[in-house]
């Protein structure tokens, strides 16, 4: 059911790099999920609310949950209890949200800024000048129950290599002129979520530090 092989040629691949494996689980039933934890993978990414609050009730408690999908703003509270991080930020007014939940639950979440890298008009994500909007009136908006501790991004849907090269190498360099320009400080700010199935050796030659991996590991959805 599960692709054991692949999972293992994964983590063999990721010893030559600093970058963590997040199983993709939409739409795989439980025992999937089940299965990959028993191989010691407690890193796992959903991309909807529901399914994800769904599946965490009835799974182990030391499983980090990353929300890697479009998210919004009146789902947030479904989540806000347990999230690990979430990939998908792209609007102050979300960030706002994620703040107001998390903080009834005394918490801060973790969140990454998406960025719109691909040429795909349909994939989400802020451009680089948002972000700068956002982070230059930092200190005034309050959030004090979110974290950014990186970025994230999907390349444009393509077997152009040299194209989806350029569009992570992008992202890297915008995660390295935030980091230069916002959070010289922290040493939180260090994520660079990128790479699927189809391109996540590229994602890690250009610099990711998060491979969110579905179908190789749970088959075909
Ligand atoms: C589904 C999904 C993935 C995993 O895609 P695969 O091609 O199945 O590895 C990664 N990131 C996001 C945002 C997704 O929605």
């Amino acid at each position: 059911m599960i692709n054991v092989e692949s999972y293992r040629t994964i983590l063999k691949e990721l010893e030559s790099y600093n970058a963590e494996l997040i199983a993709v689980s939409k739409t795989k039933p439980i025992e999937a999920i089940q299965a990959f934890y028993k191989l010691g993978q407690r890193h796992f990414g959903e991309n909807r609310v529901q399914e994800l609050s769904q599946k965490m009730t009835h799974l182990p408690k030391d499983i980090k949950w990353h929300m890697i999908g479009t998210l919004q703003r009146k789902k947030v509270k479904q989540i806000a209890s347990f999230v690990h991080l979430i990939h998908s930020v792209d609007t102050l007014q979300l960030l706002e949200e994620i703040n107001k939940q998390a903080k009834k639950h005394e918490r801060t979440i973790d969140c990454l800024l998406q960025f719109h890298i691909a040429k795909e008009s349909t994939k989400q994500g802020m451009q680089f000048i948002e972000a700068c909007d956002l982070l230059d009136n930092w200190s005034q908006l309050d959030l004090n129950h979110v974290r950014i501790v990186g970025v994230m991004g999907m390349a444009t849907f393509t077997n152009d290599l040299m194209q989806v090269r350029k569009e992570f190498d992008q992202l890297r360099i915008y995660s390295e002129q935030l980091k230069n320009k916002y959070f010289e400080s922290t040493d939180s700010f260090r994520e660079v979520s990128m790479g699927m199935s189809g391109d996540y050796q590229t994602a890690l030659d250009s610099g990711s530090t998060m491979i969110r991996i579905g179908s190789s590991l749970f088959g075909e959805r």
